[in-house]
């Protein structure tokens, strides 16, 4: 049997599942953590508060049981335009005929519906307008007050509350509903680790996010999905103003064409490495495996290419949410990461542009000696996380090993890619702190007596401060 190349390899990119009627249970949430979930994403566009806070209180308690940190994001459903109430739920389209979308009560039977009202003056003659994710197409023939009058391009079955997409057209919305904002209550109360904000169009989209945050007296990391042709035209101001990035290929790939979203996803991930912060990389990865318990090997080379890519994560959507197959999927992304890093050394030591200083040069000299030493592991000593966030950057290729004294710290690095990080006591002498991390390592099962490892971190280690320390220790026999 031909050996493998995986077996003995610890991942380093992370999986983020989005939980849902499939695996909102106490056995199925245990299950996907045990396969390997670093993030679990609670998709505020469906269930209920109740719902959320169940799913996360079991989230919390395998986080318990497995002694494993696990981040929770709540993605919140921010300003999607959706068709509104139709007869008997759903009409049929026909290519050809005319068809009218109004902002109030419809008045003839060639009418739909939809909540956003500023629709007439967003869009003009000629603009497309796709339902159900790009299923059907109209194309607007005329607006005035309160309609626009389009014709049906692509026909098919509309289903009420299908979602309404305007390529290349800025919606003029806050990037926060009324709903919103009341979710957001709900995940600040639950304890969230991350709020995902949809449709950003602008870096102002991202500070709306924060001045809300900040009105709660949270100030939880902000990931801006990108999923709007603006977006990519404002993607530098994002990067710079939001914590994390989502390439968010379900929408984008319909606000722009879909051929274009595997170039969009490499220059995206480039510029986000580049600027310091973690990527996820969403949507459809083993869509297969929704209803069948093997994926395409177009899936498995997409999980692998948005790998080599450079993605801090890969996340699972319908697959874990209403799949037949969640805990498979898992396992089968879980393989396929350890495959792809195990035998691809491109993927490790990618040069970042963060710019230069004592804590990024001490970050880079640390995954350099630990590259060529050949050691068991870094370890980090980080209060922040930015220690830790500042050495996945620079993709090394020894594993990294965060000791944080905050629980919601090493919660917040498992999305960033190959960081394993546990809550633990800081000494204040750095001797002793060192005698307690090889205390910690072996108890853990991460490293074994004689083992070498990079220390890195800052010195006093007491006081909140710039990554300035870097050992090469042996631990004891
Ligand atoms: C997407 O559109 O790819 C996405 C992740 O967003 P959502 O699942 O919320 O539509």
């Amino acid at each position: 049997m031909m050996p493998d190349p995986a077996a003995q390899w610890e991942r380093r990119t992370s999986i983020v599942a989005t939980l849902g009627p499939a695996t909102n249970s106490p056995d199925r949430i245990r299950a996907l953590i045990d396969a390997g979930v670093d993030v679990v994403r609670l998709n505020f566009s469906h269930g209920t508060a109740d719902e959320h806070a169940r799913a996360c209180e079991l989230v919390r308690e395998a986080e318990a049981a497995t002694g494993r940190s696990v981040a929770v994001m709540q993605d919140l459903a921010g300003p999607k335009v959706r068709v509104g109430d139709l007869p008997g739920g759903a009409i049929e389209l026909r290519e050809g005929q005319r068809l009218a979308i109004v902002t109030a009560t419809p008045t003839s039977a060639r009418a739909i519906t939809t909540s956003y009202t500023r629709l007439p003056y967003a869009v003009s003659k000629g603009d497309r307008v796709l339902l159900d994710d790009g299923a059907l197409e109209l194309v607007v023939e005329e607006t005035r007050d309160g309609e626009v009058t389009t014709r049906v391009v692509r026909g098919g079955t509309l289903a009420e509350h299908k979602g309404i997409n305007l390529p290349g057209v800025a919606l003029d919305v806050p990037v926060l509903t009324e709903k919103d904002l009341k979710d957001l209550d709900t995940g600040i109360a639950l304890g969230v680790d991350y709020v995902a904000l949809s449709f950003v169009q602008r870096a102002a989209d991202v500070e709306l996010g924060r001045r809300a945050l900040a009105d709660r007296k949270a100030a939880l990391p902000l990931i801006a999905k990108l999923e709007k042709a603006g977006a990519i035209s404002a993607l530098d101001e994002i990067l710079h103003a939001a914590d994390g990035v989502m390439v968010a290929r379900g929408d984008l790939g319909v606000e722009v064409a879909p051929e274009v979203v595997p170039v969009l996803q490499k220059a995206i991930i480039r510029k986000a490495n580049a600027a310091g912060i973690p990527v996820i990389t969403a949507t459809q990865m083993l869509e297969s495996m929704v209803h069948h318990p093997h994926p395409t090997r177009a899936e498995t080379s997409d999980v692998a290419n948005a790998i080599l890519d450079g993605t801090d994560a890969l996340m699972l959507s319908a697959e874990t949410a209403i799949g037949d197959y969640p805990i498979e999927a898992v396992q089968m992304m879980d393989r396929i990461a350890k495959v792809v890093e195990s035998s691809e050394p491109e993927i490790f030591r990618s040069p970042t542009r963060a710019r230069a200083g004592t804590a990024q040069s001490v970050a880079r000299a640390a995954c350099t000696l630990a590259h060529e030493l050949k050691v068991r592991a870094i370890v980090v000593i980080t209060r922040s996380g930015r220690t830790a966030e500042l050495l996945s950057k620079n993709r090394p290729s020894a594993p990294m090993i965060a000791f944080t004294e905050e629980h919601a710290t090493a919660r917040r690095l498992a999305l960033w890619w190959g960081i394993r990080c546990f809550a633990t006591t800081f000494l204040e002498d750095t001797d002793e702190m060192i005698a307690h991390l090889e205390r910690e390592l072996i108890r853990r099962d991460l490293a074994t007596p004689g083992d070498a490892v990079i220390l890195v971190g800052s010195t006093p280690v007491i006081v909140r401060g710039r990554t300035n320390f870097l050992k090469v220790h042996r631990l004891k026999e």
